[in-house]
Formats: C-alpha cells, structure tokens, sequence
C-alpha cells in the first residue's frame, strides 16, 4: 500500500473517530482539489475494515485449540496494516463496500417501471443514484464490517438529490458511513453539514509532499521538483510524476500568463475568447491552466507582501478572487465566455517574474 502523503494529524483524528465507541455517521472533508480527502477517506475506511486492527474472533478455536495464522499487527499501532484483504482491496478501489459516487452511473436506480437513459456524462449526482445509495445501504455489506459510502464531490449533488441524501443522513443506517468531499462547503445544505462530522483537509507543506515522494522511490530531483510545483497538493504532484510533460506545461503557461498580465485589452479578450473555447473541448486542460494563474498571482501577492507594495497586493488579491468567482460560475454553467472575460478585466496590469520554485505557507 502507498502510504498516505502528509496529514499525520488528521490521521490520528480519524483514527480516534474510528476507534470511538459512537464514531460519526458522517463526514464531510472540506479542503481544495488534490489535497488528499479522497484517500483520507480510504483511510477512514481502512481504519474501520482492516483485519489487524479489528481480528476475527478465532471460530472454532476455544472447542479445539486451532492455530490460526494470526493476522501481522499493523507497522504502526492504530494504524491500518495495509497489507490485510480489506486494506488492499480499499487502496485498489476494488473493495465491494467502499463505493464511491461521483456524477455519472454509478448506483443509477430509475423508478420502478420507468426507463431512463444511461447519463455517463451527467455534470451532477443525480436523485437516481441517491435512490442506489439508499437502496444499498438498506442491505448488509457484503464483507465489510463498515461500509463507506464516499461522495465526491458531495456540492455536485442535483437539486432534489441533496434532499433525498439528507433523509438517509437522519436516520443513519447501520454498518454505513458516508464521506462527503467538497472544495465547496459553502455550496452545501446547512441541513446536510450540520449532519457531518468536519474534517477541514488543508494544503500539505511541501517538505511532506516531497518526503512523500521520496518514500515511494522517486528519485529527488524529481520529487523536489514536483513538491514546489504542486503548491500544497500531493494529489497534484503525483500527477507531475505520472506525467513529467505537465510540469513543462506549466512552465509554458506560467510563462504566457506573464505575457498576458503585462498586455494590453485586446490582447487579454482574445485570451479570453481561446480559453472559453478550450473550455467547451477539454475542461481539465482549462482548469489547469486557471490553477497556473493562480500560482503565479500567489507568487505576485508574495513578492508585492515582501517589498510592502500595497496596490500590488490588492491587485494580486482581486486577482485570485476573479479565479475563485470564475470557478463559481463555471461550475453554476454560466456561460464561459463572459466569465472568462470578466476575469480578464479583473486581473490587474504588470508584469511578474514567473517563479515555480517557492513555497506555499502551508495553511494558505
Ligand atoms: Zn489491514
Ligand atoms: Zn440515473
């Protein structure tokens, strides 16, 4: 198993929630893309399923003295041993009661006698897949002693969806919890994170992510590399490692976003217009290139804050609420090309030396 990247806090958290003798029904982790909810959340069920922590009553062994092969004693104690059935099927996400629930298919339930399209591409968790969960979780697991319902991103819940969760939420059904993830609490129901347990899940200092990488062999000029460029976010810098092209694509784009910080409007608009066409084609693309503005306003307000320019760090401010205000409307599907414009007018004139090297305050 790979082990967790940075959190060791939280990870004792959790594993005190876990070993509680009421542990919450529900828990919402609340932090940006690519910190690391989702395998926290694995974690979480680890903690509840792994066969060292929890051994089996030996069966049979009290009438006829059998030795059973005992199972190793996780590495850490209240640790999850990681090498365990539950432990690798959960960090394979092979395990049959740790389902995640994402928009899309999965656990789609239409009513009863009502056919209903397949909605691979839906942009939202629909109630269909909300009357899957409800469904499952009715029924006993198949193996687990707890089973973990992961939603992700619980924000992308539709309309009536949320509150048909919710009423699972109240009357918490046995052997379930449920992890709710978001990078957008304030786009819940009050009703629903008032039901959580909060686990607020922050950017990792980079020193973590970098040892994280070296524990798992990357070399360490890679793995320094790819902890400065992935700004708190160790899902990110495996992302740089799987695929060292993208670290060179976001020198490129730090680089252009030089360019059109120092240009003029017109300039900026037909940036604007490209990128609303990107959008339509390739989201992911897109959204990486706004986190690549977003590094280099944060490099912008660092070195404005360092030599105590304050228009300059208003500027930079505004300009990463303009990116935050973006992601908003992206998300709420309002037309890409004003917002992306608007954005443009928003970000403030001047030029910055790109830097990908400096570090993040890891509670930013
Ligand atoms: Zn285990
Ligand atoms: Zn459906």
């Amino acid at each position: 198993m790979q082990p967790l990247i940075g959190h060791a806090a939280l990870r004792r958290e959790l594993a005190a929630l876990a070993a509680s003798p009421e542990p919450p029904h529900a828990l919402l982790f609340a932090g940006p893309e690519s910190t690391g909810r989702a395998p926290l959340a694995r974690y979480l069920a680890m903690l509840f399923n792994c066969e060292a922590l929890h051994p089996a009553p030996p069966a049979g062994a009290s009438f006829f003295g059998d030795d059973l092969p005992p199972v190793a004693p996780a590495a850490n104690p209240g640790e999850p041993c990681g090498a365990c059935r539950p432990c690798r099927l959960i960090a394979e996400g092979a395990h049959p009661d740790v389902i995640t629930v994402s928009p899309g298919d999965a656990l789609c339930k239409p009513r009863d006698g009502e056919s209903h399209p397949a909605h691979p591409d839906s942009a939202d968790i629909r109630i269909c897949q909300v009357r899957g969960i409800t469904d499952l979780v009715a029924r006993y697991p198949f193996e687990a002693r707890t089973r973990v319902i992961i939603i992700d991103p619980a924000d992308r819940l539709a309309l009536y969806a949320a509150p048909a969760l919710l009423k699972t939420l109240e009357e918490p059904p046995g052997h379930t919890v449920f992890c709710l993830l978001t990078a957008a609490p304030e786009r819940l129901l009050e009703t629903i994170i008032s039901r959580c347990r909060r686990i607020d899940v922050r950017p990792v200092p980079r020193a973590d992510i970098e040892a994280g990488l070296l524990q798992r062999g990357v070399e360490p000029e890679r793995a320094a590399e790819a902890a400065a460029a992935a700004r708190g976010r160790p899902g990110r810098a495996l992302a740089f490692i799987a695929e060292p092209d993208l670290i060179g694509a976001r020198g490129r784009i730090l680089e252009r976003c030089a360019e059109i910080a120092a240009a003029g409007l017109p300039a900026r608009f037909d940036y604007a217009r490209s990128l609303a066409e990107r959008w339509r084609g390739d989201q992911a693309a897109v959204r990486f290139e706004l986190e690549c503005w977003e590094a280099y306003w944060e490099t912008g307000l660092r070195a404005a804050a360092a030599r105590g320019d304050r228009a300059a760090i208003a500027g930079a401010l505004e300009a990463l609420r303009a990116i935050a205000n973006v992601r908003e409307h992206l998300l709420a599907s309002v037309q890409a090309r004003p917002a992306f414009d608007l954005m443009l007018l928003r970000f403030p004139r001047g030029t910055l030396v790109p830097s990908t090297e400096e570090e993040l305050p890891a509670h930013a």
